[in-house]
């Protein structure tokens, strides 16, 4: 029996799009709230695009084998918008799933539009609707609005929890020079071709070092100052800072990569370190530089960067940055079907709950979406179990950290249930073994529950 026909979604980031989605496809009528438009964009998003991915263009590995690869496959048995978008709008990137951004966004408000049951209203949310007996699903990610944190901070009595998150700088491929630079993906994979590579002999590396270390950064605020980095995305200056040699073992690690066009003994041949750019637009006019988010001034990042053979004289589509994110404290404040305690009608979903990433997002406002469904139809759903990529995402945020020092979370096999064997196999096939667990319990967990899969 339908108890209440609209669900009131704010966020059309990657959270609220995939929820809005799953929501309307069962023929629920959604307002999704969305406070950029013409005028209005945060730190981070540069358009009112739905969905629209802030940084790096890649949703990560696509391999099943890999946590997050698993994770894409998960939500694509559960009929993920995010992930058919993304299949659409691919563009090569060996065997990681990266989009034309215009292209990703383009294709899901389409989409959301085409089932008419969604309406996108521009407006902010200032304050967490308490009082009100509709359906809301807060999906206001990383970047919430001032006025609706401070609404939150207020409900939920305790402090916002952040951290700081960075962006890397995206360059025209047209301004790269290519009597330095090379086109390749580490070990030949995919394509072979798929990513530009800028060499860097061994003193090169030291003196970007030296740069990253002395350059003029962006300040931090005094009521910032004792916010940590996300470890999964350190800005490229405090890696540096870290240890010297930590980016050649990074995002700069130059195994695989060998540059053709320089004779065999030649030092930019097989590089001290390489700097990696992948595509960020179908029309391969744009690329990002890979794992480089920076907190340096624009000034710094130019001079910099000019520095690297191949950049020398880049032209920046975007420059990199930094900012604060918060989440709030979910084991405490949610239930595990991701309601707010105080106040059931109130779902939180998305990276404000303290996933991080944009698939793990997009994961948890699918699951969110669920689980509001089942309370519109008044039935009861099981949880997807741990052995799955969801159930185990959706179980660290709800209850595995118990609330101490709780701090957002990529997927991992680290979160997943132990899958006991009988004899030793190695790491390799391990992995395969979960991967192909979870993709039976997840088809098990769809059909035992299939009333919530009918439209
Ligand atoms: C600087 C930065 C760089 C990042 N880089 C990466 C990366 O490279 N790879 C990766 O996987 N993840 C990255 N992330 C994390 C990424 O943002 C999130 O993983 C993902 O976008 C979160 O999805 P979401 O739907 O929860 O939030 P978002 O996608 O941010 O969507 C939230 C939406 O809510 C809207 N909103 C906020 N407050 C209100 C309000 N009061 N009323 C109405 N609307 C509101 C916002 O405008 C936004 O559209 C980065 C995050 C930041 C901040």
């Amino acid at each position: 029996m339908v108890k209440k026909l609209t669900v009131n979604i704010v966020g059309a980031g990657l959270a609220g799009s995939e929820c809005a989605w799953q929501l309307a496809s069962r023929n629920i009528a959604v307002n999704l709230y969305e406070m950029r438009d013409e005028n209005r964009k945060t730190f981070a998003h540069q358009t009112q695009d739905c969905a629209e991915l802030v940084c790096s263009n890649s949703l990560r590995c696509h391999d099943v084998t890999s946590a997050i690869g698993l994770l894409h496959e998960e939500m694509r048995i559960l009929n993920s918008l995010i992930i058919e978008s993304a299949i659409k709008s691919r563009v090569p990137a060996g065997n990681a799933l990266a989009v034309d951004r215009k292209n990703f966004s383009n294709y899901i408000k389409e989409k959301l539009l085409a089932t008419n049951n969604v309406k996108i209203i521009r407006k902010e949310i200032e304050e967490l609707p308490l009082n009100s007996d509709e359906i809301w699903i807060i999906a206001t990610g990383p970047l919430t609005s001032d006025k609706l944190s401070n609404s939150i901070l207020r409900a939920t009595n305790q402090q916002h929890l952040s951290f700081f998150d960075a962006i890397a700088p995206i360059i025209y491929k047209d301004s790269i020079d290519f009597n330095y630079a090379w086109m390749q993906s580490r070990y030949d994979k995919g394509d072979g071709k798929d990513y530009i590579n800028c060499p860097l002999t061994k003193d090169q590396y030291y003196q970007l070092v030296d740069d990253l270390l002395n350059a003029k950064k962006t300040e931090f605020k005094e009521w910032e100052k004792d916010t940590p980095y996300f470890d999964g995305c350190l800005p490229v200056e405090e890696m540096a800072r870290r240890g010297r040699d930590v980016l050649r073992y990074g995002p700069l690690k130059p195994i695989g990569l060998t540059n053709q066009q320089f004779p065999i003994n030649h030092e930019l041949r097989k590089p001290y370190a390489v700097i990696q750019l992948r595509q960020d637009n179908k029309l391969g006019t744009l690329y990002n530089i890979v794992g480089f988010q920076t907190k340096l001034k624009y000034g710094e990042q130019k001079e910099i960067f000019a520095k690297i053979l191949g950049l020398q004289n880049a032209e920046f589509a975007r420059y990199g940055g930094i900012h604060r994110n918060i989440f709030i404290n979910s084991p405490q404040l949610l239930d595990c079907n991701l309601r707010f305690k105080k106040y059931p009608n109130i779902f939180f979903t998305g990276q404000v709950t303290g996933v991080e990433g944009y698939v793990e997002s997009a994961a948890m406002g699918l699951i969110c979406a669920i689980f509001c469904y089942s309370d519109i139809i008044n039935a009861k759903i099981s949880l997807p179990s741990c052995k799955t990529a969801i159930g185990a995402l959706l179980n660290y945020i709800t209850l595995g950290s118990n609330g101490v020092d709780f701090q957002p979370m990529n997927v991992n096999f680290g979160l997943f249930e132990t899958l006991k064997l009988n004899k030793k196999i190695a790491k390799k096939d391990r992995i395969v073994a979960y991967s192909d667990r979870a993709i039976k319990e997840m088809q098990i967990w769809q059909k035992n529950n299939m009333k919530f899969f009918q439209k």
